[in-house]
């Protein structure tokens, strides 16, 4: 894949803070972070976006999300952490080869995602449920 940076990355042709890595997934240090210590898991064969990422590199990859994510914990002493992905440029993503970010998270530290929620009316809620369920192929 030309010109990705992940890409870049996991095969070493592009410099990163790299923390740590499996078959399936390489860990690096966000360059611009939320908080220090901010991290990735970026699978190491190029995929846009989870959909894309194979079945067989999955599992690697949420296996080294949860091996930063305990060292992240045990390392900066955090009380909690948020882990999300961005996918789609209307959702936020800016680099298209899938990846988890990995955040630390420190009281009174002013990050919120300001949601305003929905309530669902008159039979919608299983109406999004059966439409959801069609193209699963599960029986209502
Ligand atoms: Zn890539």
């Amino acid at each position: 894949m030309p010109d990705c940076v992940f890409c870049d990355i996991a095969s070493r042709k592009r410099p990163a803070e790299i923390l740590f890595e499996n078959d399936d997934a390489i860990c690096i240090l966000d360059i611009n972070p939320i908080h220090y210590g901010h991290s990735l898991v970026i699978p190491k064969r190029h995929c846009r976006d989870f959909l894309d990422v194979p079945s067989g590199t999955l599992g690697g990859v949420m296996e080294a999300a949860r091996t930063v994510a305990r060292a992240l914990v045990q390392s900066l002493n955090l009380e909690g952490y948020n882990i999300f992905t961005n996918n789609g440029a209307i959702a936020g993503q800016s680099v298209f080869h899938f990846h988890l970010h990995i955040t630390p998270r420190y009281k009174n530290d002013n990050i919120t995602f300001v949601l305003t929620l929905k309530q669902y009316h008159n039979g919608e809620m299983a109406e999004y449920a059966h439409r959801i369920r069609k193209n699963l192929g599960t029986p209502d």
